[in-house]
């Protein structure tokens, strides 16, 4: 019986990790090797960084630390999590595993501009041609020309957001015809944001730009931010009963327990900021909190 398992090592599982293992608690972190922190080129707003550091450098480093202190991380995929009578149940890849306490951080994945190819959209995000965060790096896009994949409301507000960056930025509808209620036309036009119909396409990379048919024609971009949604991985903690809100991010109070005791979440799979230094953050509160919960149950004493 751990007393901890950790699904998830990206930012804030990882955070979890370091403050576990240095609680002198016995953990166990299972992780399928997919966080959305490994695509980011080089982060710049990541504080203690001044010169910047990739994602995967980040990761890397922050797995060390883990270590250092006895986590290791599994690499598998956790496909069920059961509530017992004094802790839960995990399966992973047909094996079984307990555990008092589980923290989930597994984070979310952004939808992709639906056709466009696998090796593409890495060398496109390398390049810093293709974005999904402009809070992370809009401040790289300053004054570029700016294209965003999107429509709805949704879309409206990451072209606007953008519009602190740079007087140049089109709206793309993904599909064929943007849908544009009147309230979102008209702050589309408050701020100046240019608006082309789909289907978006053909995407490729030419003169050093990110390419895509559209109605209008084949453009090109600076970069280029999809705001086409993402898929919240809290399917684990939602089959064993917790509380999601409508688009699937888990709820959690301000220790991070979610609605089922002793299951914890943290970091992108929560609603919140998504970003590292959040995740990080709620990483530390929910190992601290499991910690203190694990005290009351049986003295933890060397
Ligand atoms: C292109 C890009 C650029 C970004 N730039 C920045 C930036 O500059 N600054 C910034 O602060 N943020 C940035 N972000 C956001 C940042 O990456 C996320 O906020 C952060 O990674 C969230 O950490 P997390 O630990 O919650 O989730 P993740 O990093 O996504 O980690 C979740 C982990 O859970 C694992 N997992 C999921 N399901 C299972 C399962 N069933 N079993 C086992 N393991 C599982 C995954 O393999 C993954 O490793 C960027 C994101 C993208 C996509």
């Amino acid at each position: 019986m751990d007393d901890c398992i950790i699904i998830g090592a990206g930012p804030a599982g990882l955070t979890a990790a370091i403050y576990l293992a240095r609680f002198h608690l016995d953990i166990r972190l299972f992780d399928c090797g997919t966080s959305r922190a490994a695509l980011i080129p080089q982060t710049h707003n990541h504080a203690g960084f001044p010169q910047g550091i990739s994602g995967t450098d980040l990761l890397a480093r922050m797995l060390e630390q883990a270590q250092r202190y006895g986590a290791a991380r599994e690499l598998a995929r956790v496909t069920a999590v059961q509530p017992e009578e004094d802790g839960f149940r995990v399966e992973v890849e047909g094996q079984r595993y307990r555990a008092r306490s589980v923290l989930l951080a597994t984070g979310v994945i952004n939808n992709r501009p639906p056709g466009m190819a696998d090796d593409l959209h890495a060398l496109a995000l390398s390049r810093g041609l293709l974005r999904y965060c402009p809070i992370c790096d809009g401040y790289e896009a300053t004054d570029q020309r700016i294209g965003v994949i999107g429509s709805g409301g949704h879309g409206m507000r990451e072209a606007i957001f953008l519009r602190g960056y740079s007087r140049d930025v089109t709206l793309i509808a993904p599909e064929a015809e943007h849908d544009l209620d009147s309230d979102c036309q008209a702050a589309l036009d408050a701020a100046g944001v240019a608006r082309i119909d789909g289907p978006c396409g053909g995407y490729g990379i030419e003169d050093g730009r990110i390419a895509l048919d559209t109605a209008r024609g084949r453009m090109t971009f600076d970069t280029m931010y999809p705001a086409l949604g993402s898929r919240i991985r809290s399917e684990l903690a939602i089959a064993a009963g917790a509380r999601g809100d409508d688009s699937g991010c888990l709820e959690v109070d301000d220790h991070q327990r979610t609605s089922i005791p002793g299951l914890f979440a943290a970091g992108d799979v929560v609603k919140g900021l998504d970003q590292i230094s959040h995740a990080m953050g709620e990483g530390g509160v929910a190992a601290t909190t499991i910690r203190n919960m694990l005290a009351e149950q049986r003295p933890l004493r060397r």
